[in-house]
């Protein structure tokens, strides 16, 4: 396999690109310019997800912020901010359980991978 072609494109850091590919001369998906769109998009949407996620917590935790200072500054009622606290604590606990099912979801997917591989696996073992 030493022959076997490679995608061969410079990378960001200089050095040449080492995915195999099928014939000479082609590119990987990563280097091939038809795929440029696609390879925005995808980067596009992987930022936007990393961005989403934090973004809502550092909300609540400014509004938080503000409350009390508007609090302490008399500008609020203390039972209002008490109540809103509470109800921020609440969505707080709600964005952390999501997270947690999210995680869950996503051992669960890969448990069942890991099972279908071994299942097949089995199958294949001669009795
Ligand atoms: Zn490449």
């Amino acid at each position: 396999m030493e022959n076997a072609p490679v995608c061969g494109a410079k990378r960001n850091n200089g050095e040449l690109c080492t995915v195999r590919v099928r014939v000479a001369g082609e590119r990987c998906w990563g280097h091939d310019p038809k795929n440029v769109e696609q390879r925005k998009q995808n980067a596009r949407r992987a930022a936007q997800l990393k961005a989403q996620k934090p973004s809502e917590l550092v909300e609540i935790k400014n509004t938080l912020r503000q409350l009390a200072d508007d609090v302490l500054a008399g500008e609020v009622n203390r039972g209002d901010a008490s109540v809103a606290a509470q109800v921020f604590g609440v969505l707080i606990r709600a964005h952390e359980q999501h997270r947690k099912q999210r995680e869950l979801e996503e051992v669960v997917q890969r448990l069942e991978r890991i099972e279908e591989v071994q299942r097949r696996r089995e199958n294949v073992r001669p009795v």
